[in-house]
């Protein structure tokens, strides 16, 4: 039988408006800058992935992803598109970190594969359709009054749990904040935080004990992403569970951080991990080391995310979903695909791959660079 090996590659950059500035402790950003990497085999049949490159936490760029897509696609035709374990290993030969782009390719090959084999992807992937995902949504760093205002809309449209970025010096004013923020939505609902780095040591401490009664599940990311040293002191005192986010990219970085106890959790995410992949092996590490875990995006559309459910359906020790990015965008590109029911269940269907695609009337106002 002959082998349907890659034969086509397209990279495709767009720009996605978000409804309003997402805003971080690192900063602001207006407009979702993703790539779209679609795989073609020798039958026709395509794979699409995406990535969304955060400078400030990837360190890579729309323009840098593009750069290196072209060389890598280059290198993959050819291949034997199943090959993924081979794949990933060329792909971190050829270039050191640049996580964003390797994880469109990831993504297209898993849809690309299950898509032949016509699996969705999370039986591709052996997982369990009858897990039951529900999102959060999250409340952008802004003055305190509209952060309540934000968390009081999110409160009546239904969500479940809310995530509240924070990581502003002097921590004060972000107790403040979730002061107000849980006197506003009452006792009831889940809250979560994320300081994005924002805080140093005492900062965190002083945030976390003032917190402690708030009824928070947990904190992700307290102080520099790489400092183990004052993330394992922080773990070891924190009344409040803390979740490594920005300082876990991969598994080796997963077994870093477990085996100093510098986080109680972790934030998966397939644009920080290279892929769904190296995601596995994260999870795989997390799930040894009985550690609850969670699924986190960047600015990706309904298509990155919706690989991101088929992913998280595989693993029982993923309990918090943080799969709001589409929800930031000012359109949906994307025909197929995961499904936001009005209590924000999420679902996706039985679809060969993971059944979402671009609409190309969305595609054509982009640049389309053809590797063959
Ligand atoms: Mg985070």
């Amino acid at each position: 039988m002959r082998k349907a090996i890659i034969h086509k590659i397209e990279i495709i950059p767009v720009m996605i408006k978000l409804h309003e500035p997402f805003v971080i402790s690192k900063g602001a950003l207006t407009h979702a800058r993703n790539t779209i990497v679609k795989i073609y085999n020798a039958d026709g049949v395509y794979g699409v992935g995406e990535c969304c490159p955060y400078r400030s936490i990837h360190g890579e760029t729309q323009t840098g992803t593009v750069a290196f897509a072209k060389d890598l696609a280059t290198a993959l035709i050819g291949a034997d598109p199943r090959e993924i374990h081979t794949h990933v290993a060329l792909m971190d030969r050829m270039i050191v970190g640049n996580a964003s782009v390797k994880c469109a390719f990831d993504m297209a090959l898993y849809d690309l594969v299950s898509k032949v084999d016509g699996l969705p992807l999370y039986a591709f992937l052996q997982g369990d359709k009858e897990k039951i995902i529900y999102t959060d949504n999250t409340v952008s760093l802004l003055s305190k009054d509209r952060m309540v205002e934000k968390a009081i809309k999110f409160k009546e449209m239904g969500f479940p749990v809310l995530k509240i970025k924070l990581g502003e010096r002097s921590s004060i004013k972000d107790v403040e904040r979730m002061e107000a923020i849980r006197n506003a939505v009452g006792n009831d609902l889940p809250l979560r935080i994320d300081a994005n780095q924002g805080w140093n040591y005492i900062e965190a401490w002083r945030a976390l004990h003032a917190m402690k009664d708030m009824k928070i599940e947990h904190c992700e990311e307290p102080v520099q992403a790489g400092n183990t040293v004052d993330q394992a002191r922080l773990t070891a005192i924190s009344p409040i569970p803390i979740m490594a986010d920005e300082s876990v990219f991969n598994h080796k970085d997963a077994y870093k951080v477990l085996s100093q106890q510098a986080a109680h959790m972790i934030n998966i995410k397939l644009g920080k991990s290279g892929g769904i992949c190296n995601s596995m092996k994260v999870a795989a590490i997390t799930q040894a080391a009985d550690v609850y875990c969670q699924t986190g995006s960047f600015s990706e559309s309904r298509l990155g995310i919706t690989a991101l459910v088929h992913f998280d359906m595989v693993w029982d020790n993923i309990i918090f979903h943080d799969l709001d990015s589409p929800l930031m965008l000012s359109e949906d590109p994307v025909i197929g695909g995961m499904t936001y029911q009005k209590d924000w269940q999420v679902t996706v269907d039985n679809t060969p791959g993971h059944g979402a695609d671009f609409d190309p009337d969305f595609l054509k106002r982009f640049e389309t660079y053809t590797i063959k």
